[in-house]
Parts: C-alpha cells; structure tokens; sequence
C-alpha cells in the first residue's frame, strides 16, 4: 500500500521553524515579529498607521478642504497629474518603513506595503499599467534595487519599470522650497515609448510636495497620456505628523 502523502507544513509551522533560526526582531519596537507575512514590523506597529485624515481633495488626496472638488493647489494649476492617493499618512511609523525599505535593505516590507496598496487602488483608480517612479541609473546601482519598482511589482498589474528613464541625478529634494524642487527637475525624465490614450498609474514610496509626480506627469502627457493617476504608501500633509509609537511598548 502506497505511503500517504505527506502533508504540506501550514504556514504558522513554516513561520515557527523560521523564527527559532532567523528570529526578526521589529524595526520599530525590537519586539520579536512572528508572523513573516508582517515582514520586520510588528502587528502592533503596523497598527499605529494612520489614514490621512478627511476632509480630502477628491482631485490630488491632500488633506485639504475643496471648492467644487478641487483644493487651493489643485485650482491654481499646482496638480499637473489627474488623480492621487495614499494608503497612510507620513508620520513616524511610515517614516522608519519607508527608511528601512529604502536603506536598510529591508525589501521584504514592499508586501505588506503592497497589501495596503491594492486596498487604496480600489478607491478610484481607472488605470491598468504600473509606473515606479524611477531612480537615477547610478543611484538604483548602489542601492541594489528601486523601492518604487518594489511596490509595484506586488500590485497585480502590469508594470513598465524602463518606460521613463531618469535623466540626471538630481540633487537630494529634502530642505528645498516647493519651487526650487520644480526647478531642480525640470528636463530630469525622458519618456521612451509612445502612451498615446493611456491611463497610467505613478508609483512611489512617499508623496512629499508632489513635484516629481508633477514632472513625471507633465512628461506623459506630452506623450499622449490621457490620464495620470498617483499612488503612494505614504502621504506627507503639512503640519500633520502625529507621534504614533504603540504605547503599550513604551517603558
Ligand atoms: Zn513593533
Ligand atoms: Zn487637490
């Protein structure tokens, strides 16, 4: 008589045997993570992610009142793309996150970001193809990776990683005005292959003033785009960065 098959470990089994070798400890709190599908955040600092708070502008997602749907920046010309929103609001949470994502190596994070993600494109997104935005070529060598690209691998959609290439390495953005980043990357993107029609969705880990979804957006509307869509994990809103370690953790 033949053997019974044998049956295949269940995840929790999977994830015992990997915690006793290689236990994570959270990149927020130090306590040890035992589910991997949280990568190195623990449930209960992934808890303390907070949505941007409402009321939103229904055009760009800033947490901003509107007038016939559309916020100050939106009406005086300063939202070049469509459409934006972000799972989270940028506060200190996102930021170790997004800082662990981006230089600590710490690529598993792009799933559970990516989770979150595919729930914020079910609010009102119309586009099928997927563009991270891109680092400059220098600047993804030494870093081993994109983020961005990460992120939107995990989304279920096409993605076009090589469509827009990034020209020159820009200086760092952080400590610039909203108009010295304008400046500061004008002519930076090249589009490489026609989108004539299409709706496209911009990807990226954090969306600060928007000036490089401006650029970018600017860019594949002169190639034709018809619709320029944003999402990000996180959203920077001024003045709003609340403290959010779990209190529980606190000694
Ligand atoms: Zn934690
Ligand atoms: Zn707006």
């Amino acid at each position: 008589m033949a053997a019974p098959l044998a049956r295949f470990p269940t995840r929790k089994m999977i994830d015992s045997v990997l915690n006793f070798l290689f236990p994570v400890a959270c990149i927020i709190c130090g306590l040890p993570v035992l589910e991997r599908r949280h990568s190195s955040v623990c449930p209960a600092c992934w808890n303390t992610l907070e949505p941007v708070p409402q009321p939103i502008c229904p055009r760009c997602g800033a947490p901003e009142a509107a007038i016939e749907d559309r916020c100050i920046h939106c009406r005086t010309g300063g939202t070049v793309f469509d459409f934006a929103r972000s799972a989270v609001l940028f506060n200190d949470t996102a930021r170790e996150i997004v800082h662990h994502l981006k230089y600590s190596d710490r690529v598993s994070l792009a799933n559970p970001i990516g989770m979150r993600l595919r729930q914020t494109l079910k609010e009102g997104f119309e586009g099928r193809l997927v563009i991270p935005v891109p680092l400059h070529r220098s600047r993804e060598r030494e870093r081993g990776y994109n983020q961005a690209e990460l992120i939107a691998v995990t989304l279920g959609l096409p993605v076009a990683s090589r469509l827009i290439r990034r020209r020159k390495k820009t200086p760092t953005q952080t400590g610039l005005s909203r108009s010295q980043r304008a400046h500061n990357l004008s002519a930076a993107f090249e589009l490489r292959a026609d989108v004539d029609g299409m709706t496209v969705i911009l990807v990226d880990d954090v969306l600060t003033t928007g000036a490089t979804m401006n650029e970018l957006s600017r860019v594949l509307k002169r190639g034709g785009a018809s619709r320029v869509e944003v999402l990000t994990f996180a959203r920077v809103a001024d003045g709003i960065s609340r403290r959010s370690r779990p209190s529980a953790h606190l000694p």
